[in-house]
């Protein structure tokens, strides 16, 4: 990435404000950062990027923000975690116009590399019913398609579009299917949060209130793999500057966990014990999902491979510092403030 001109489409996002950071720390050229949401509302503003604030649904905006540039990374979208993605479908389907106006603004303005970040979202449901940890989907799980309904669909329609530029309009693109990405600077609250920044609250929560209480989605028996921050970095650079290969490709770790693991995890970096209860009737998705890493390392010769125990410790430790700045009062009194 050194020497490029990069647009970072979603910047301001979680991944984005990591990987802007990092591009400019590698000696990127010059890196424009677009995103939707007013800058106060970034989770990271780098002062020497190129910071835009604009609405990639929109030809105009996909158009200009991608003009210059020889490479585009596209994580712009609607999403969220499972409580935001079942209840938000239409919404999430309409992240389709991001990826398909920059699509047409890179091969307008002869973009030279484009990656679309998708997700295991796309794989099929009924490959996905066994609450195991060893429910590892291969690339060709994604077919017959009956991905996540929503923000599945809207990812596996612009996996497709990006391979049909490839092949109708030459313009280069590259896709990974991250699965669940998790680090520091990234949503804890709200109601866009993914499991383990949520899980990390809660603890944080009762640890600082004496609530040695916890409620868990679902009966925390359903399994998931969590890639930390820097191995998503790592994983985008490898299958972006690809020669070689273009095709969709698992980005995601393999240490798979029950959400009831991840708990002890995380209750282990706290030094607590909570009660848990379950909330059978909250947003869970799939039973069991696991990435299967033969492909990325026959390709690469590399996979993620930070232990989620190492990763979950940083992630805990930013997430506290955020909760315990925000409030002077002692315990109780913020609890009870909230
Ligand atoms: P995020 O929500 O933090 O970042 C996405 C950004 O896109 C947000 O800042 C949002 O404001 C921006 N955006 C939305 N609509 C836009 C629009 N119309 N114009 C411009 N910007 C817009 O999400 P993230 O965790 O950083 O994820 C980045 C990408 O990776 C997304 O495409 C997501 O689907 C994919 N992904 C993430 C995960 C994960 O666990 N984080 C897992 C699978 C796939």
């Amino acid at each position: 990435m050194k020497g490029k001109k990069i647009a970072v489409c979603g910047g301001g996002g979680f991944i984005g404000g990591h990987l802007v950071r990092d591009l400019l720390d590698k000696g990127a050229a010059h890196v424009r950062c677009v995103d939707v949401k007013p800058l106060d509302d970034w989770y990271q503003v780098h002062p020497q990027a190129e910071n835009v604030v604009a609405d990639l649904n929109l030809r105009d905006a996909a158009f200009t923000a991608v003009k210059g540039c020889d490479t585009v990374i596209n994580l712009a979208c609607n999403m969220g975690g499972m409580g935001f993605i079942e209840n938000n479908k239409g919404l999430c389907m309409i992240s389709v116009l991001i990826n398909t106006h920059l699509l047409m603004g890179a091969r307008e303005h002869g973009v030279k590399r484009f990656f679309y970040a998708s997700s295991a979202c796309v794989y099929n449901g009924d490959k996905q019913k066994e609450k195991k940890i060893e429910t590892f989907l291969k690339e060709e799980d994604a077919y017959p398609a009956m991905p996540e309904d929503g923000y599945g669909w809207e990812k596996l329609f612009s996996e497709r579009m990006c391979r049909h530029f490839r092949e109708d309009f030459k313009v280069e693109t590259r896709v990974a299917r991250f699965h669940n990405v998790y680090g520091p600077f990234g949503t804890f609250e709200g109601g866009r949060e993914k499991a383990p920044a949520a899980i990390c609250r809660k603890v944080i929560h009762a640890k600082m209130t004496g609530d040695h209480n916890i409620e868990i989605w679902g009966d925390g028996h359903q399994t998931r793999s969590f890639m930390y921050i820097s191995d998503c970095l790592k994983g985008i650079y490898m299958i972006t500057d690809s020669e070689t290969w273009h095709d969709p490709i698992n980005l995601g770790s393999s240490e798979g966990v029950s959400i009831n693991q991840l708990v002890d995890i995380v209750e282990k970096i706290a030094g607590i014990k909570l009660k848990r209860s379950y909330n059978l009737s909250a947003p869970k998705g799939v039973n069991g999902r696991n990435s299967d890493n033969t492909l990325i390392q026959k390709v690469f010769g590399w996979e993620p491979n930070t232990r989620l125990a190492d990763g979950m410790e940083k992630t805990y430790r930013w997430i506290y510092d955020q909760m315990a700045s925000r409030y002077t009062k002692p315990a109780r009194a913020m609890a009870a403030a909230r």
